[in-house]
């Protein structure tokens, strides 16, 4: 599509009303919303309304999409880029929802930017320019706050976003500055390592041991902390909050 044409539909679309039994989805499924700014919720609830018009929201393994499966995860990708402009992973043109974790061959990171999340069960996947492939059971269970660390929706937009500057996730996505660029190389390889350090010695921080994987699941796995357990990763791990702080939050574009 035309670029000044996509725009002009998103701003059809992001005017349109909220409807309001998608309000009722948000006050169970989207309760991070409380915590912020009028301003903040009406750009989320605007990009909502993209995400859910423009991808393709495919059910597998027999179930049914409906707009709670659509408008909760939507509303999660829309918390992460809360402060972008206009970020509507444009390379992510399907999600796929499974209704459970998924059975299938069990590797972390394929040839040609694929990453797969679980052992024997699949939880989710991100793959470089194609699908995101998520269970449904997991992304319930992680907006419910039954497991607080977790936020499968935000690790697999967290591999989007690292894909976007080469197809395999690497942990470095493209960055602001050649400054964020340098502080990045500094802190992000040196906190994993000592990530990896603790999991083996078996000592717990606010960051899961998933995330001593590789640097791309460091990066996934920081994300989710930064989003779901903030206090926590600013506490534990200063510097990677800061670096995730600048990321997400001090955007200029
Ligand atoms: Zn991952």
């Amino acid at each position: 599509m035309f670029g000044w044409l996509r725009k002009s539909k998103r701003r059809r679309l992001a005017a349109k009303p909220f409807p309001s039994d998608w309000e009722d989805i948000l006050a169970f499924n989207a309760k991070f919303l409380e915590s912020l700014s009028e301003q903040q919720q009406t750009k989320i609830r605007r990009s909502i309304q993209v995400l859910v018009a423009e991808k393709n929201w495919e059910g597998c393994g027999g179930l049914s999409v409906s707009d709670e499966h659509r408008v909760t995860i939507a509303a999660q990708i829309a918390r992460m880029t809360a402060h972008f402009e206009a970020e509507y992973f444009d390379a992510v043109l399907s999600i796929l929802i499974y209704p459970t974790a998924y059975m299938a061959k069990s590797q972390t990171q394929l040839a040609g930017g694929v990453i797969v999340e679980g052992n024997s069960g699949r939880l989710g996947e991100a793959w470089h320019r194609g699908p995101v492939i998520l269970s449904w059971n997991e992304v319930f269970e992680n907006v419910r706050d039954h497991y607080p660390q977790r936020n499968v929706v935000i690790h697999e937009f967290a591999h989007q976003l690292d894909m976007r500057n080469g197809s395999h996730a690497d942990g470095f996505p493209t960055l602001e500055s050649a400054d964020s660029a340098r502080k990045w190389s500094r802190i992000m390889p040196a906190a994993f390592d000592e990530l990896t350090h603790k999991c083996h010695l078996g000592i717990p921080t606010v960051l899961d041991c998933y995330g001593a994987t590789n640097p791309a699941e460091f990066f996934a796995v920081a994300s989710e902390s930064y989003f779901e357990q903030p206090a926590e990763l600013e506490n534990q791990w200063p510097e990677v909050f800061e670096l995730l702080d600048d990321f997400y939050c001090n955007r200029t574009s």
